[in-house]
């Protein structure tokens, strides 16, 4: 199956609610990384590792609308929010690619 990544997350917490946001809604998802947290965050973070959650192709652009919903609602907004530079659509921070068309924002935090 082909997954494509809808969010990096900056703690286990924060996957671990996007999985459930997505489950919610019937999607399939699949953690990375998480299994590696607490043994050395701080080494994984400074080789840009995070956990991150992953769906399959199809589903790439229900999670990352359902994702924006989730965290437009939430009071977080430590971080500015970017511009996709190929359709200007505004993504919110925790987006690793634009919600609209899919255009990577960054690898890594
Ligand atoms: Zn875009």
């Amino acid at each position: 199956m082909n997954w494509k990544r809808v969010l990096i997350a900056y703690d286990p917490l924060q996957a671990g609610m996007a999985r459930v946001t997505l489950e919610a809604a019937g999607l399939t998802v699949q953690l990375r990384q998480m299994e590696l947290w607490g043994v050395a965050v701080e080494v994984l973070y400074s080789h840009g590792a995070a956990p991150s959650v992953w769906v399959p192709a199809h589903q790439e652009q229900t999670a990352l609308r359902l994702l924006q919903e989730q965290f437009d609602s939430s009071a977080e907004a430590d971080e500015p929010d970017w511009q996709c530079p190929d359709c200007h659509e505004p993504n919110g921070s925790h987006f690793a690619c634009c919600w609209n068309c899919g255009t990577q924002h960054r690898e890594s935090p």
